[in-house]
C-alpha cells in the first residue's frame, strides 16, 4: 500500500532518527496525527532548538545562541566551576550524565566521538586541535586532566590519543582515567569477563 507522500515522508524522516525503527516511526506518526496540537508544539520546537542552540565555542557543549559571535555554554560561564581540573568526554550525552551525580565540578571538553575505523572516524573529525589550543592557553593552567571516554576499544585507543595530546600540551598536568571495574550494587557473578578481570586488576587496597 502506497502512503500519501506527506507521509511517506514523515516516516522516512522519523526513521531516520537514532533509535527509531520503522515500526517506532508508525506509531510516533501515528500520535503525532491523533493530536494535531503535540504535532504543532514539535514543530515549534524543532525550530527554535535549530535556530537558538549552538556549539560552545570553548568545550563544544550545547549552548544557547546569544548575539556575541561565540557560544558560551552555562558550564564555560559558570565561575564557580573549578578552572583547574578538565573531564575530557565523548558526547554531550556524557556530560549530561556526570552532571546528574553532581559529582563533577571542574570544567569539560566534548571530543564529538571517538575514532573508529568501523564508523570511519578518524583524529581529524574530534575537537583535537580545539583541545591542544585549549590546553596552551588556558589561563591559569589545568592541573588535572580527566579522560573520561568509554572502555570500549574505541574509547581506549581515543584515550591514548588524547593522553598524548595532552602530554604535549600540558605537560605539568596531572593524566587520570575513570576507574574500571565493580558497577556500584552490582553482585560479583553478574559481572562479565571483561569486568570482573579489571576489578581484580584495579584492586584497592582496603
Ligand atoms: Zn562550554
Amino acid at each position: 500500500m502506497a502512503h500519501p507522500p506527506a507521509l511517506a515522508g514523515l516516516l522516512k524522516q522519523l526513521a531516520r532518527l537514532p533509535g527509531v525503527g520503522p515500526r517506532s516511526a508508525q506509531r510516533v506518526a501515528l500520535a503525532l496525527l491523533a493530536a494535531p496540537q503535540k504535532m504543532a508544539e514539535l514543530a515549534s520546537s524543532l525550530q527554535h532548538a535549530q535556530a537558538d542552540l549552538g556549539s560552545c565555542a570553548t568545550c563544544g557543549n550545547i549552548a544557547a545562541r546569544t548575539e556575541a559571535e561565540a557560544c558560551v555554554c552555562e558550564i564555560c560561564a559558570d565561575p564557580r566551576r573549578d578552572p583547574y581540573v578538565l573531564c575530557v568526554v565523548e558526547s554531550v550525552a556524557d556530560i549530561w550524565a556526570l552532571e546528574k551525580g553532581g559529582h563533577f565540578k571542574g570544567r569539560y571538553h566534548v571530543l564529538g566521538g571517538v575514532v573508529s575505523a568501523l564508523q570511519g572516524v578518524g583524529p581529524d573529525d574530534l575537537s583535537l586541535g580545539l583541545l591542544e589550543h585549549r590546553l596552551r592557553t588556558a589561563t591559569p593552567e589545568f592541573a588535572e586532566i580527566i579522560l573520561a571516554l568509554g572502555a570500549s576499544l574505541e574509547g581506549q585507543t581515543t584515550s591514548h590519543l588524547v593522553a598524548s595530546l595532552v602530554q604535549r600540551a600540558a605537560p605539568n598536568a596531572l593524566l587520570s582515567t575513570l576507574a574500571k571495574g565493580m558497577p556500584v550494587g552490582a553482585s560479583v557473578d553478574y559481572l562479565d569477563e571483561g569486568t570482573l578481570g579489571l576489578a581484580l586488576t584495579y584492586r584497592q587496597r582496603l
